[in-house]
């Protein structure tokens, strides 16, 4: 068996701790022991890696919302017009810089070739992190992923990234294609997103709801709803979905709601301040910038981190964490840092991830810099080692 051991300043994916050793196997990439200093055994031919003293150990970042749409340009004609395989390999230039960044793990909502990425990590042909992918969403004719000016037939194959279903078997069969497809989670659009002009509609009736979230449990898949607007969330939490993916319009009842089912509440925040998006000046996206975040917290919701970082040329990848300094500013920065590490590998429905603890995945990121004093310290820039499984980069 070969040792490494990290000592210092640690975030373990739950609490701060001033002087603690991480104790990492690192043929089988795991954790073998997480403890303050003195309290774990240190053998004596153990590989120790040298931190400064103003480094902090945390667990591999997690981000719960991404796409790699690998376009130069913005919007649905040029996300269309990409051959999937220059998407791909863009794709897999993204998931590098993703690594580089800290991220350990990431969900994909929406992409192309999705589930080919992920596998192309896992089985070692490409670095980044892992990648748990929906493969294609689930959307209703005319809804939110149809966009508007294609043939129907072009926008089902060339410039929408979902299946078109419509009833409650059509939207069964939807999930079966996606299980087929190699998905881990079941994205499904609960409602529109300004795509079809300012106010939002549901999409999708109680019944075509339930028979996602029930086949997509037989399968045993999570369930992520884009969900804009208090009618498509009410319906979706309902329902029984994992998460609500953006969640515009959050009211205290719903809050309520999601905090007794225990349903996690990704707001995606970074993404509505970014010059490319048109709809800054829109009032629930006003409100999702401050009320909404303020109610989630007072509520109890349980948070999770994603950014949303559609990985196309004018919102690369790279700079992700920025959603965790947004978080930072209505949870606090400790409350941020657990939706971006523990919290968030639960959400993924990731085993033994998110936490430095023992028999946990040695996904492993430094900074430098006290990301529980100021999150700015999760910057690409302060990044100093990543351990993936065990391994340094
Ligand atoms: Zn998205």
């Amino acid at each position: 068996m070969s040792t490494l051991i990290l000592r210092g300043r640690a975030f373990d994916g739950k609490s701060q701790h001033p002087d603690a050793v991480v104790k990492i196997d690192t043929i089988n990439g795991i954790i073998l022991d997480f403890g303050e200093r003195g309290s774990v055994e240190v053998p004596r031919d153990a590989k120790k890696l040298r931190l400064d003293r103003d480094a902090t150990i945390l667990p591999g970042l997690v981000d719960a919302h991404v796409h790699f749409m690998s376009s130069t340009g913005h919007g649905p004609n040029d996300w269309a017009a990409v051959p999937d395989t220059l998407a791909v390999l863009r794709g897999a230039g993204e998931l590098r810089k993703l690594l580089q960044a800290g991220f350990t793990s990431v969900r994909e909502l929406g992409s192309k070739g999705g589930p080919h990425l992920a596998q192309a990590v896992s089985e070692g042909s490409i670095e980044g992190p892992d990648v748990v992918s929906c493969g294609r969403a689930l959307a209703q004719t005319g809804g939110d992923d149809d966009p508007p000016g294609f043939p129907l037939r072009l926008a089902q194959e060339l410039a929408s990234y979902s299946y078109f279903c419509d009833g409650p078997w059509e939207c069964r069969r939807a999930v079966r294609m996606v299980d087929r497809d190699g998905a881990r989670v079941v994205k499904f659009y609960a409602s529109g997103a300004f795509s079809r002009g300012a106010k939002v509609r549901s999409n999708f009736t109680d019944e075509e709801t339930k028979a996602i979230v029930d086949e997509s449990r037989r399968l045993g898949l999570k369930v992520a709803a884009h969900a804009y607007g208090e009618e498509a969330m009410e319906r979706a939490v309902r329902c029984g979905v994992d998460s609500i993916e953006h969640g515009l319009g959050l009211t205290s009842s719903l809050a309520s709601e999601m905090g007794k089912r225990g349903t996690y509440y990704v707001p995606t925040l970074h993404i509505y301040r970014n010059p490319v998006y048109k709809n800054r000046d829109n009032e629930l996206v006003k409100k999702h910038l401050s009320e909404d975040m303020q109610i989630a917290r007072e509520k109890g919701v349980k948070v999770v981190m994603g950014s949303d970082t559609i990985g196309d040329r004018t919102i690369p990848h790279g700079r992700n964490y920025e959603e965790i300094v947004e978080e930072a500013r209505f949870l606090g920065n400790r409350e941020a840092l657990i939706a971006a590490t523990s919290r968030a590998a639960e959400c993924l429905g990731l085993e033994n991830a998110g936490m430095l603890a023992s028999g946990f995945r040695a996904d492993l990121v430094v900074v430098r810099g006290d990301p529980s004093k100021n999150t700015r310290a999760l910057a690409p820039e302060n990044i100093v080692h990543v351990i993936k499984r065990g391994r340094l980069l």
